[in-house]
Formats: structure tokens, C-alpha cells, sequence
């Protein structure tokens, strides 16, 4: 199994570290043949406005979104979930438009630009999940395919849609690997 990561900007290194410790092959995405044979793709957190432009200029925007389309297991972190989603509020930038959501960039509040909280993700156990919040956006509502994972103050922060997941929070700055491995059963 190799998982793509794309590697244009953001926090590459934490989501390679820990499909390592999971013993999986991974690829830095940065060009069109970099997604040759993948059988995944996560889109790490950093800025939706300036990946989504780089996205454009290295030609990846169309090849991802068709690779999509064409079911394969792609996992948003973040910028990532932004960049999935169908609808931004408010906003005109570059995306993937995949996912059947509406979402909230920056959407914590000020005060709240950045958390940190135990929350307990059903589909991952009983055990709670620390997720860590930084600028981070939040899905307003969804379309009737798309499986609410987990809501925090009324706001959808974890949700999937047949082979895509998103969330909110940033698994790979925790040492638990339950997220990621959640994402890898996704691919058959
Ligand atoms: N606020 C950022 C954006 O709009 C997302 C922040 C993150 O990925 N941690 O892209």
C-alpha cells in the first residue's frame, strides 16, 4: 500500500511520520506523476487559499479531482477538509469541490483559534481522542451522503463521504493513530 501526501505546504512531515509507524509506503505529492499508483491521498492542514493556488500552478487540481471521482480514499485535514468541500462560505478560492458540504473557514473564534480537547469518536472506540484545534474550520451542513462522525458545539468537525474523510482537527499532532488507520481501512 503507498498513501500520497501533498506536499505543496503544511504539516507533511507529522502525517508521513505516523503512516510510517503504521509500516506504510509513503509518496510527497508535488507533481501529476506523483499520483501514479497511489492507493490514498491525505491533504494536510496549512492555508486553503494558498495551497488551493498552488494546487492550479502544479496541475494537480483536475488529476486529483478526477482521481476522486473515481472513488479514490482521499483524507482532508483541516485546509484539507476546506479544500475537499463542495461549498466555502463566503469564499471564491480554488478547491477540489468533492465533498457535499458546506463549510465555515476560521470558524472557532478568535479566542478559540486554537484547542485542544479529549473528545470521544464513537466509530473509533470508547476511548477519547485528543483533538487539536488550530484556526480551524468546521462544516456547517452536509448532504444526505455524508456521514456525520463527530460534532462539537453544535458544528461538524469529522465527517466522511463514501471514500472521502475530513476533519476539522489534526490527528497527526497526537501520538494516536486510531484517525489514520480508520482512513487506511477505506482502501480495499
Ligand atoms: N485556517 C486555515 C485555512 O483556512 C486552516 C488551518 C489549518 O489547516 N490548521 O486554510
Amino acid at each position: 500500500m503507498k498513501i500520497g501526501i501533498l506536499a505543496l505546504q503544511g504539516a507533511v512531515r507529522e502525517h508521513r511520520d505516523m503512516l510510517r509507524r503504521l509500516g506504510v509506503e509513503t509518496v510527497d505529492v508535488l507533481n501529476p506523476d506523483d499520483l501514479d499508483g497511489i492507493d490514498g491521498l491525505i491533504l494536510p492542514g496549512g492555508e486553503s487559499t494558498t495551497v488551493g493556488k498552488l494546487l492550479v500552478r502544479y496541475n494537480l487540481l483536475s488529476p486529483i479531482v478526477e482521481l476522486g471521482h473515481k472513488g479514490l480514499p482521499v483524507f482532508g485535514v483541516c485546509t484539507g477538509l476546506i479544500l475537499l468541500s463542495k461549498h466555502i462560505n463566503n469564499s471564491e478560492q480554488y478547491r477540489l469541490g468533492l465533498m457535499d458540504t458546506y463549510v465555515e473557514r476560521n470558524a472557532f473564534g478568535r479566542q478559540l483559534a486554537s484547542f485542544e480537547a479529549d473528545m470521544i469518536i464513537p466509530v473509533l472506540g470508547a476511548s477519547p481522542f485528543h483533538t487539536v484545534f488550530i484556526r480551524a474550520p468546521y462544516i456547517e451542513k452536509s448532504g444526505d451522503r455524508c456521514k456525520i462522525l463527530l460534532s462539537y458545539r453544535d458544528k461538524i468537525i469529522f465527517a466522511e463521504q463514501d471514500n472521502l474523510l475530513a476533519a476539522a482537527f489534526h490527528p497527526e499532532l497526537t501520538d494516536d493513530t486510531r484517525i489514520h488507520e480508520y482512513f487506511l481501512s477505506k482502501i480495499h
